[in-house]
């Protein structure tokens, strides 16, 4: 770290203490040149993928977005907002987990109906039957019996 003051290299920190319930790092230095004092942030950077839609094009991840699908499919659902809240941090943890830079935003509309089918059964069908757009009855059925499986592991 540069002192801003005169450029030397040679910086000491003096105090350090974590800001933003802990999310980033304050830190107090003194350059060893010219004996200045300055302060600075350090944060995780935290860099969400950016989505790519089923036209092809861009558009930056959008938070919002995801707590609005989520919520509108858990509505009137026995779910609390912190269980919400919960979801949607795991959700943008795996997707970040990925190291990509782009995600298809059908990537994420799987990582949606994975916590749905965690925290809500019913939300998860209401959504999965909207998003993957059953074409038959009979899709729809397979989609609930696997799920049917999956609850009730060793029955028929
Ligand atoms: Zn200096």
């Amino acid at each position: 770290m540069h002192c801003p003051f005169c450029g030397a290299d040679d910086t000491k920190v003096i105090d350090s203490r974590l800001v933003a319930e802990g999310e980033s790092v304050r830190r107090r230095r003194e350059c060893l040149t010219c004996g200045e004092r300055f302060t600075t942030f350090e944060t995780a950077e935290l860099v969400m993928p950016r989505i790519v839609k089923r036209d092809g094009s861009r558009e930056p991840f959008d938070e919002n977005k995801l707590r609005r699908g989520l919520t509108r499919a858990l509505e009137k659902r026995p779910v609390s907002v912190e269980e919400i809240e919960s979801s949607v941090t795991r959700i943008m943890h795996n997707l970040r987990a990925t190291g990509e830079r782009e995600l298809p935003s059908l990537y994420v509309g799987e990582e949606v109906m994975k916590e749905l089918r965690r925290i809500d059964v019913v939300a998860y069908v209401r959504f999965a039957s909207v998003y993957r757009d059953f074409q038959d009855v009979s899709e729809f059925q397979k989609e609930i019996q696997s799920l049917t499986e999956d609850r009730d592991p060793g029955e028929a």
